[in-house]
């Protein structure tokens, strides 16, 4: 469970200070698929930043189960990431001179634990494609190969941040049934920001973000209940 207490950031660029999150207080349960919504600047990718420690907090807790992750030093966050969370952006981040299947490997060598790379090249439906370079894909074949990476060291939880924001709809339904896949099938708490109404529809919370604040925290019972 991750606990998400008081938290606001500030960022001070010359003498302008923007409060880009306001007194953010949260919850985000094991195995939940949370999705973020808002308009540009209302602070979701700052939210998304600060709860996976890519970047602090300027007052307030953070806690992942019993670790309270505002209170670790830089090298040990960098440890926390390594070890336990994933992370999915727009942009497919993989490395051009290496093929599929050793990018995938690159995720699962960051573990002591990780998931068998063949697996997870037929999850993704890139088998045929393993000896490929990047430039050989499409964004959407790019894109499920970092969904796949991103699992391959089996983290508790994924951090996607507009993960179908490059892609065209029929790139974007696949990822989604990945993300939903990932969510349900390896029990993986995810977290979404997404102007993607199709990914909304198959969230647990949908967080409404406005100004820095929570303006809107919806529960869908009905996908619980059916768990
Ligand atoms: P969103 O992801 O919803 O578009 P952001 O979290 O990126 O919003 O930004 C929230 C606010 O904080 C915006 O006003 C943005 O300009 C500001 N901001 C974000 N990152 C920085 C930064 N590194 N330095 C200064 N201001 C920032
Ligand atoms: P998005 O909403 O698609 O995430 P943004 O434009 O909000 O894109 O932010 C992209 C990156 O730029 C983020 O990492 C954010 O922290 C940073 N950023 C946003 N606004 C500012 C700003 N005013 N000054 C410096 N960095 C910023």
């Amino acid at each position: 469970m991750i606990h998400i207490e008081h938290v606001n950031k500030i960022y001070k660029t010359g003498d302008v200070e923007t409060a880009a999150l306001k007194d953010i207080e949260l919850t985000i349960q094991d195995g939940a698929f949370v999705v973020i919504l808002g308009p540009s600047g209302s602070g979701k990718s700052t939210l998304l930043n600060v709860i996976s420690g890519l970047d602090t907090v300027t007052s307030g807790t953070i806690t992942f189960g019993d670790t309270v992750l505002t209170k670790l030093s830089p090298e040990q966050m960098t440890a926390f990431r390594r070890d336990h969370l994933g992370f999915i952006f727009q942009q497919y981040n993989l490395l051009q001179n290496l093929t599929v299947y050793e990018n995938i490997q690159i995720g699962a060598d960051l573990s002591d634990n990780p998931l068998p790379i063949d697996e997870l090249l037929e999850q993704v439906g890139l088998t045929a494609a393993r000896d490929k370079y990047p430039y050989q894909l499409s964004g959407g074949e790019q894109q499920r190969v970092s969904v796949a990476r991103s699992l391959a060291k089996n983290p508790s939880i994924v951090f996607c941040d507009e993960p179908t924001g490059s892609l065209d709809e029929d790139n974007s339904k696949r990822v989604l049934e990945l993300l939903e896949r990932l969510n349900k099938e390896y029990d993986k708490t995810v977290v979404v920001i997404t102007h993607n109404t199709g990914i909304s529809e198959m969230a647990d919370d949908v967080i409404k973000m406005n100004s820095g604040r929570i303006i809107e925290l919806t529960h869908n019972p009905i996908k619980r209940s059916a768990r």
